[in-house]
């Protein structure tokens, strides 16, 4: 076969030296994204794929001053990320006793936090934030619990905010946190200034229509944006490239089955383009059946087309370790585990969840696969230490072909599509538990929300 017809890792790699380091940082809704958007448009124009912009709006943010001081003992500025779309501290910031209160669970917690700066090790989701939000402490600071990466860049969810209340927060190092503990803190003087703003964000979507089976649509893509002012290498310009790469393949072997080639906008921000999107896809199924002259078993939805999701983010590690996280019938993950014995390389395949955009596609019916490539570098994710040095045209290669021959396998040559598109009860619980719990956000079904609220 012709070598330009195989995936190629340094094909990948231009386009991935392109978006992290010409354009830089992509925040969700930023003119850097949109910029990252245009070119990701244009590539996939170039193949002569059907390609459009799914524009949806996002709240994100702009630092304009941070600063955390141990006042008490004098161990000076300690430095520290804010943790975004909280509460801003008045311009002269404000000054506390602190307490440490642990990791994880935090329901234990009373009202010796009341009017306090609580220090706490990561593990802060929806629900630890409730349970912190409900004794009103003066602020926040999360310690991170993986030693040399830094703190994070990341924020709490509008959703979140608006149902448990907002504080001054901030995240430090694990070793800055030790040695605050350690140094027996007493007062802090935290500085938090911020601009929220209302913006517009987008997901690229680019059609290629299947010869033999073209009701039949599986969609791979990954998210383009990255966390505020930092590459975003692995997380996640590596898996866009990867499924550009992908499209360049299948645009010149022709398909027998529709694929649909995404990047997703904003999926730092909570999952907008990919959740934007399914909620559509959900609203045009729900009408279209309540329409006249819908015969259910002969007539299908957009929705029903699709039979399955590939999603690809964190990608390119040099040194990293292949993973598949799967959501759909029993057959689908065997699929991948054994392809992975037999053609290698070696992928660690569980069925689990995977907080990523394959997620709202799952929760509405369609079986997926989220490919991964973990461990080493990718614990600097969120920081500005996911740069490009990290990764490696050979890293992006070893996925891409791995994916490509799954695909050809199983979607673009397969006579028959051999996984039912099925999602089993225990994992239909996991992906409710993800969205209700984890997120609480209750947002994939707007029309359904509205009908509790009556
Ligand atoms: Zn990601």
């Amino acid at each position: 076969m012709h070598s330009d017809l195989r995936f190629d890792g340094s094909r990948a790699y231009a386009h991935l030296k392109h978006l992290v380091v010409d354009i830089g940082p992509r925040l969700g809704g930023s003119h850097n994204e949109r910029r990252a958007a245009e070119y990701i448009r244009r590539y996939y124009e170039s193949l002569g794929l059907k390609v459009r912009l799914e524009e949806f709006p996002v709240t994100n943010y702009d630092l304009q001053e941070k600063r955390l001081e141990v006042v008490s003992p004098a161990l000076g500025d300690i430095p520290c990320e804010v943790y975004y779309l909280n509460q801003d501290t008045p311009p002269e910031g404000i000054v506390a006793d602190a307490v440490y209160v642990g990791p994880g669970n935090l329901s234990h917690l009373g009202p010796e936090v009341e009017g306090r700066i609580v220090l706490v090790l990561r593990g802060v989701r929806s629900d630890t934030y409730a349970d912190l939000m409900r004794w009103k402490p003066a602020g926040l600071v999360i310690i991170e619990d993986t030693v040399a990466t830094g703190p994070i860049r990341t924020e709490t969810l509008p959703e979140v905010r608006a149902k448990f209340g907002a504080v001054p927060a901030v995240r430090i190092s694990h070793e800055d946190g030790l040695q605050l503990v350690k140094g027996g803190v007493e007062r802090i003087r935290m500085v938090v200034q911020t601009v929220e703003n209302q913006a517009t964000s987008c997901n690229v979507i680019a059609d290629l229509q299947g010869t033999v089976f073209p009701d039949q649509l599986v969609v791979i893509g990954g998210h383009f944006d990255s966390s505020i002012g930092i590459q975003g290498a692995s997380d996640n310009a590596g898996g866009t490239v990867v499924a550009m790469e992908l499209a360049r393949v299948f645009a010149e072997r022709g398909s027998k089955r529709s694929l649909r080639f995404f990047a997703w906008g904003s999926e730092e921000l909570g999952l907008r383009g990919s959740v934007h999107h399914v909620k559509g896809l959900k609203k045009a199924h729900k009408d279209a059946k309540k329409a006249d002259g819908f015969v259910k078993g002969r007539d299908k939805t957009e929705l029903d087309t699709h039979v399955l999701c590939v999603n690809i983010d964190v990608q390119g590690a040099m040194l990293g370790m292949n993973e598949a996280m799967v959501l759909g019938p029993k057959d689908l993950a065997a699929a991948v585990r054994l392809m992975s014995k037999e053609h290698g390389p070696s992928f660690k395949v569980e069925e689990t969840t995977y907080s990523s955009d394959n997620m709202p596609f799952s929760e509405a019916g369609v079986p997926s696969v989220g490919f991964a490539r973990s461990g080493g570098t990718t614990s600097f994710l969120h920081t500005p230490g996911d740069v490009i040095d990290h990764l490696s045209p050979a890293a992006l290669e070893e996925n891409g072909r791995f994916v490509e021959e799954f695909l050809i396998r199983y979607a673009t040559e397969a006579r028959v599509f051999p996984f039912e598109r099925e999602i089993p009860d225990d994992q239909k619980k996991k992906i409710k538990e993800y969205f209700e719990k984890l997120l609480r956000i209750d947002y994939l079904d707007d029309e359904e929300n509205d009908k509790k609220k009556e």
